[in-house]
């Protein structure tokens, strides 16, 4: 079968059923159930029918978050006329900055991942494929692009490898931060390529920093909940963990003719995954009611049933209203609402990126939701910033949707969540694991925890890029230009940032005009806590 992919004008897509689990990865081992144990989680928390939705900031639970951004992350280039623009990480971050929400956060720049990280999930060849790709030799290595699925919707660029090492650094580097209790959630927008596969590219997606991720989380947690609420399928998860009750995975996509094809409400798991696996069909113009009709009561039952000892939430933006390549209907204010919702069950929580091709809306929403994680509400009116003219002509956070139709009938919905809610029915009792000593922590944390290198990781003024001998290596990074996006071509969009005038947000923000913001520099309580921290747990293991 071969399905037109949506979001790719190029080429055409080989529909692999998911029940083709080709990328199935081997899992870690999990060490004693409570070693580890979070701090912040309430054990006993109870669900409440009506919801646990938080009223942000009010609750008296304030989360500390761990906020992972390089960045040299918005320079990378996709190329001409590519919907995928990392750029908007940066205007994420800019957004951040200027709302004075950096201040509240402990902000780390991530360490790449190396080769034998991303190895814990993709093939080796696969890895080193990635790691030797450049623009110039690419068009001698046709068949191995072919192979690995690289060239059209996830082309070659300058600094691809660099990349996807700091992507996935983050992710990781975020879950070893949750697992040592150091915060309550991580987030890392630049992450969430969900369409990456064991030995192959997909969807813009190189390699998939959510199933390396989750597997460290694995480390110390029994089972760790994936949720998605990009628009599309959130396929090379699934894949990966579709045959293990260690992860369940719950995607919220559109279903139907539509890029990646997959997520059937009848593809459940296999195996011991059997059930484990959730998709939640959805299509065009779904609103934010008709999305918590189903969001809320599913993700309520999988709490109570599946009692995950982390989540990890995808939250691609190409699922709100008047996405460059979407074709749902909501708010910013409703996809917020899987976040606070999630929030709310004091669990371990990494929050990642995803699609989103509006960028100024991507900016928005991203924006928004560090706030929702924070418990802080944001003025609407947006403060002045480097990409202000972005934002116009209302200059607000928040954006009306449209009036487009809604094709979800009621009917359906509940005739989905009835499905879908069926089958969690199935599971009794949450699995459990039997204690095994402690697998090591991925090497990041080495770096992680080097204070020689903790002053490397923060100053502003670093743009080094290192070998994996951590020797310098000469900058392969393009700088962007801002692109008109060709749905709405909006006169307000300025080429912006060409190499020259290109201004680090770091070194904007460490003068800044803006008051509170100086904080980008690295925060001594958190420093010292990470050390205390750091230090218990070793005392814990040496017990
Ligand atoms: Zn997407």
């Amino acid at each position: 079968m071969v399905v037109r992919r949506k979001d790719c004008k190029f080429t055409e897509f080989n529909f692999k059923s998911s029940l083709q689990w080709r990328s199935g990865v081997e899992l870690p081992e999990v060490n004693c159930p409570n070693f580890g144990a979070h701090p912040s989680v309430n054990k006993n928390w109870v669900m409440d029918s009506g919801g646990n939705s938080l009223p942000s900031g009010s609750d008296g639970l304030k989360r500390k978050v761990s906020y992972f951004y390089d960045p040299e992350v918005g320079n990378y280039y996709y190329g001409q006329g590519h919907p995928m623009k990392p750029h908007r990480i940066r205007m994420t971050h800019a957004l951040l900055a200027h709302y004075g929400l950096l201040q509240h956060m402990q902000v780390l720049k991530p360490t790449a991942a190396k080769d034998r990280d991303l190895c814990k999930f993709h093939a080796d060849d696969y890895v080193a494929f990635l790691r030797g790709i450049t623009p110039e030799t690419q068009q001698d290595q046709l068949r191995q692009l072919k192979r690995f699925n690289v060239g059209e919707d996830c082309p070659v660029f300058d600094g691809l490898y660099s990349f996807c090492q700091t992507y996935a650094g983050g992710s990781v580097g975020g879950a070893l931060k949750l697992n040592h209790g150091i915060c309550d959630i991580a987030i890392n927008w630049a992450g969430g390529l969900h369409h990456a596969k064991k030995c192959e590219a997909s969807g813009f997606c190189y390699v998939n920093d959510i199933v390396l991720a989750i597997l460290e989380l694995l480390k110390i947690h029994e089972r760790v909940l994936y949720v998605d609420i990009d628009i599309h399928h959130g396929d090379g998860v699934e894949e990966a963990f579709y045959t293990t009750d260690r992860v369940m995975t719950v995607s919220f996509h559109k279903f139907g003719d539509y890029f990646p094809g997959t997520g059937d409400v009848r593809d459940i798991g296999h195996g011991k995954g059997k059930y484990y696996s959730l998709n939640v069909p959805l299509d065009d113009g779904i609103d934010d009611e008709s999305y918590q009709s189903l969001f809320k009561p599913i993700m309520g039952k999988v709490m109570e049933i599946y009692r995950p000892g982390a989540v990890v939430l995808q939250c691609g933006a190409d699922s709100l209203s008047g996405d460059r390549l979407g074709c749902f209907n909501l708010s910013i204010k409703g996809h917020a609402e899987c976040v606070k919702y999630m929030r709310s069950f004091n669990v371990p929580l990494l929050l990642l990126g995803g699609g989103g091709y509006t960028i100024r809306n991507v900016a928005r929403c991203w924006c928004y939701e560090t706030g929702v994680a924070l418990g802080i509400e944001l003025d609407d009116k947006m403060p002045q910033h480097e990409y202000y003219e972005y934002f116009g002509p209302d200059y607000t956070l928040h954006v009306a949707p449209s009036n487009m139709e809604n094709k979800n009938s009621r009917y359906l919905l509940d005739e989905i969540r009835a499905k879908l809610l069926d089958n969690l029915s199935r599971l009794q009792h949450a699995p459990s694991v039997p204690f095994q000593e402690r697998p090591p922590d991925a090497e990041l944390q080495e770096r992680d925890e080097d204070q020689d290198d903790r002053d490397e990781r923060w100053d502003p003024d670093s743009d080094m890029e290192v070998d994996d001998d951590r020797n310098p290596v000469p900058r392969r990074v393009k700088s962007e230009y801002v692109e008109a996006e060709n749905k709405d071509a909006e006169s307000y969009h300025k080429h912006v940032d060409s190499g020259r005038d290109f201004v680090m947000p770091f070194k904007e923000i460490s003068c800044s005009k803006v008051s509170g913001v100086d904080s980008m520099v690295v925060d001594e309580s958190y420093i010292k806590e990470e050390q205390d921290n750091l230090k218990e747990l070793s005392d814990h293991r040496s017990r």
